[in-house]
């Protein structure tokens, strides 16, 4: 099995800004304010105002999937065409993974076009903007509605299925990822322990590159499909 996790650097070239790069989505935001629970509590308009805006931009037409997530999503099929299996695990909160046509795709930080009812707990699909007049369609509950988004110091999805897969996959991929998010960026150092072998695929060398037994760097667009090019025709 190879187990891929992606983060914001795939989706860099689709138009969406990354987390810290120059020019990124937080430069002049305080991550306090706007990715944590307190922050929400604290100014709840502040931060539906800041995920609006990021769901109109996925929403942007210019907004789509980059030959990155195309090769990630051809690999997927060949792959399961040969009976062998990818996972693809996503920090991002984007779409692009599954307009690609990923399927085996866990979104660990959430979804940005999902909204989460804090009152009864339904995860719905949410295209609009969302506020704190935003009612509920299953308990009909008002001002109860967050974006489906972990945020710091909340519990990422799909812990356990990730854990397992990371002690029983072969290879492990990491693209696009600065490694500066736990608890992903801990992910390499528990699929080494397990025996698997291990590449970053990156801009540039990341935080955690010495953990990887290999490494390559350059744009995803380019080196992504580049990889997975060798990856089937070497099978
Ligand atoms: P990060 O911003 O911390 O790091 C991005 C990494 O991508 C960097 O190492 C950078 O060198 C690399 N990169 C930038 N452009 C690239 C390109 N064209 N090709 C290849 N690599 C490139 O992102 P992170 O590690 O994913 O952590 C950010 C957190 O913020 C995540 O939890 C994620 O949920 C969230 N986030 C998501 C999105 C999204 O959904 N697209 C965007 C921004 C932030």
């Amino acid at each position: 099995m190879i187990f891929i996790l992606t983060g914001a650097g795939i989706s860099q070239e689709s138009g969406i800004p990354t987390f810290r790069d120059a020019g990124g989505l937080w430069e002049g935001e305080n991550v306090e304010d706007v990715a944590t629970p307190r922050g929400f509590a604290r100014n709840p308009d502040r931060v539906l105002d800041f995920y609006n805006a990021r769901r109109r931009n996925l929403l942007d037409p210019a907004v789509a999937p980059n030959a990155a997530h195309q090769a990630l999503a051809r690999l997927e099929a060949a792959v399961a065409a040969r009976g062998g299996e990818v996972l693809l695990v996503t920090q991002n909160v984007d779409n692009l993974h599954e307009r690609a046509g990923s399927k085996n795709l866990l979104h660990m930080h959430g979804e940005m076009l999902k909204a989460r009812c804090q009152l009864c707990g339904e995860v719905m699909r949410w295209e609009g903007d969302l506020t704190r007049q935003s009612v509920c369609p299953s308990c009909a509950g008002p001002g109860r509605l967050r974006p489906h988004i972990v945020w710091f110091e909340e519990m990422p999805l799909y812990m356990p299925e990730i854990e397992q897969a990371l002690n029983r996959c072969r290879l492990f991929v990491s693209v696009g990822t600065s490694g500066n998010v736990y608890p992903a960026a801990g992910f390499v150092s528990l699929a080494r322990r397990a025996g698997a072998d291990t590449l970053e695929l990156n801009l540039e060398r990341s935080l955690g590159a010495s953990r990887f037994r290999d490494g390559r760097y350059g744009k995803a667009s380019a080196i992504v499909p580049a990889w997975v090019d060798e990856v089937l025709g070497g099978q």
